[in-house]
């Protein structure tokens, strides 16, 4: 049902400084940024092979990736594993007593289809599950 990691999504406190360090210093390429207001961030995608890393900036005080860095600082955020069928994979969860965040896929960076489970039922790990058509 996993296919791949889709993306290690990395929440930073200022995206114009952190890229500075992920382009200047470890030579890796911007493909480019995005702003999901849904989320409240801006993204900064990086493509590694056949999967990315993405820099979460928030763009609002009270948003996921701003409460996440006042509670344990910059760094990971989330994994993120794709998946052919998002709303399959979230039955096949819910049924395996997995507790959901999103009941629903909503529409994250890049037009992902996402969803995320809870870390209290997958070992402390923001797991996301990404569906890319
Ligand atoms: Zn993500």
């Amino acid at each position: 049902m996993i296919g791949k990691i889709d993306h290690i999504g990395i929440a930073v406190a200022n995206l114009d400084q952190t890229l500075k360090l992920y382009t200047d210093v470890l030579g890796m390429s911007l493909h480019g940024t995005e702003t999901v207001a849904d989320q409240k961030v801006k993204v900064a995608f990086l493509p590694l092979g056949d999967s990315e890393l993405e820099l979460l900036e928030s763009t609002d005080p009270e948003g996921p990736i701003a409460k996440f860095i006042a509670a344990k600082g910059e760094g990971i955020q989330h994994i993120a594993f794709k998946v052919d069928n998002i709303e399959a994979a979230l039955n096949e969860m819910r049924a395996k007593g997995i507790r959901l965040i999103d009941e629903k896929p909503r529409y994250g960076a890049g037009g992902a289809k996402i969803a995320f489970l809870h870390p209290k039922s997958t070992g402390g790990v923001l797991v996301e599950l990404c569906q890319r058509d």
